[in-house]
């Protein structure tokens, strides 16, 4: 699908019914936020910790200037292309090292919006309609962090009525199981639900379960679990302008 079908689509999404009838979703990783930006803050200061300084100082320093790619899915990618060559154990502290940290508040600030993202959001927001973000990061660990980057970034933010931010609250649940549940409800509550996600698997077990929802295949990354779907409406990371609708 075209860019323009997503921009006829959207056009007769803000055209119908009232603006609370209707509801926009966003994911946040990869999908509104290109997060290798966060990883590459976090390997840096992964270099800098003491038992890899200690144990592993020339990978530590290869560790330092690594390159990660808006493409990348996690770190194994950059690790990969890097001449690292290590026991296990570098591998296994990088990995906990991340683990810890991609999935906490503090690295949060250093995700960046696609290239026109927020004005795209913003243009939801301006028209009346309420705004959801949906995402798997988990509201005990990811919640401050959260809420800091997306109004930083000038994303629209609650405590405003008609903007929710959606968090897990069992960071074991699946994203997938975790969204297809929270959405069910709120599908009954709105006449057109807009749904913008990257990740092929989420979707996958929305159209079968929740079928009224109207996805936008965000093409980005995501985790390889499943082809990209066909057949969907889809834009790249770069967010389309809708000023002219
Ligand atoms: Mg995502």
């Amino acid at each position: 699908m075209k860019t323009t079908d997503v921009l006829r689509r959207i056009e007769e999404f803000l055209s119908s019914v009232s603006p609370k009838k209707k509801l926009v979703i966003f994911d946040l990783d990869s999908t509104l936020y290109d997060v290798s930006w966060r990883t590459k803050q976090i390997l840096n200061d992964c270099a800098n910790s003491s038992i890899l300084k200690s144990e592993f100082p020339e990978s530590a320093k290869k560790l330092k200037g690594l390159s990660v790619l808006s493409t990348d899915w996690g770190i194994k990618e950059a690790l990969i292309r890097s001449d690292i060559q290590e026991n296990l154990k570098f591998f296994d502290e990088v990995r906990k090292f991340w683990m810890e940290h991609f999935f906490a508040n503090r690295y949060l600030k250093y995700d960046r919006p696609y290239d026109g993202a927020v004005s795209f959001v913003q243009h939801f927001y301006s028209s009346g309609i309420p705004i959801a973000y949906l995402t798997g990061r988990d509201r005990k660990r990811m919640y401050e962090g959260s809420l800091y980057s997306l109004a930083q970034c000038g994303f629209p933010v609650p405590p405003d009525p008609q903007v929710q931010l959606i968090m897990k609250e069992d960071r074991e649940v699946s994203d997938a199981i975790y969204k297809r549940d929270r959405l069910r409800p709120i599908v009954d509550q709105y006449e057109e639900v807009l749904f913008f996600e990257n990740e092929p698997r989420i979707i996958e077990l929305v159209q079968r379960d929740c079928p009224s929802v109207n996805i936008v295949f965000v093409k980005s990354v995501h985790s390889g679990v499943r082809e990209d779907p066909e057949h969907l409406l889809r834009i790249d990371s770069r967010f389309p302008s809708l000023s002219h609708l």
